[in-house]
């Protein structure tokens, strides 16, 4: 890891967890896969802020399907790196989902908390369709069932910075996901 840029010598990071090569080709994979269920059909991808931006954004270009997007930016209180599953919409989308084909795209999903809840709001909306492609699930902590159709890695559930997750708007850049062992703190956390 000393080679990777951004964490060389930085004692607040651990191992790597999904290297940029794993990315890459799992991201092609989802995009294939994506692009076979939704052929025929223009979904419109929402996105989670910020910590789905990056993601989305690689995700969106494996997908050979004509595309729309929106984003929503939700906070939920709890400590720096558990919810609570007190969600709050700061941001909301500016598309009527009405009749769309609606993926939900997400970082990470630790408890899943915050996304059965973007769940049942969106839901509420009238969509065609809803699902949910998540980059990163922890495995074993999901304590309601978020029915997702699409997930990228189960990872063990230790806190992980790197390719759009932050601590404290740092990190979002590495090109990779790896451990946090850093401190912390307390606070408000938005994705
Ligand atoms: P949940 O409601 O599933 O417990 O938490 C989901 C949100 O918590 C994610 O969208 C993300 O903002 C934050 N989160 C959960 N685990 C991690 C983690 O390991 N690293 C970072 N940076 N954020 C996390």
């Amino acid at each position: 890891m000393a080679d990777e840029p951004g964490s060389a010598a930085d004692p607040n990071l651990g191992k790597v967890v999904v290297t940029q090569a794993e990315l890459e080709a799992r991201i092609a994979e989802l995009g294939e896969q994506l692009t076979a269920d939704y052929e025929g059909r223009a979904p419109l991808l929402v996105g989670v802020l910020k910590g789905a931006f990056v993601f989305m954004s690689d995700l969106a270009r494996a997908i050979r399907l004509p595309l729309e997007f929106d984003f929503m930016a939700v906070s939920s209180y709890g400590s720096a790196t558990k919810t609570s599953g007190v969600v709050r919409i700061v941001k909301d989308l500016d598309l009527d989902l009405t009749g769309r084909h609606v993926l939900l795209v997400e970082d990470i999903v630790d408890s899943g908390l915050t996304l059965s809840y973007l769940r049942r709001n969106l839901a509420a909306r009238g969509p065609a369709t809803l699902e949910v492609c998540a980059l990163l699930v922890k495995d074993g902590l999901q304590r309601s069932d978020p029915e997702l159709r699409y997930v990228g890695f189960t990872i063990p559930p230790e806190f992980v910075v790197g390719y759009g997750l932050d601590v404290a708007e740092r990190y979002r850049n590495l090109p990779y996901v790896c451990a946090y062992v850093g401190d912390t703190g307390t606070g408000t956390l938005q994705g």
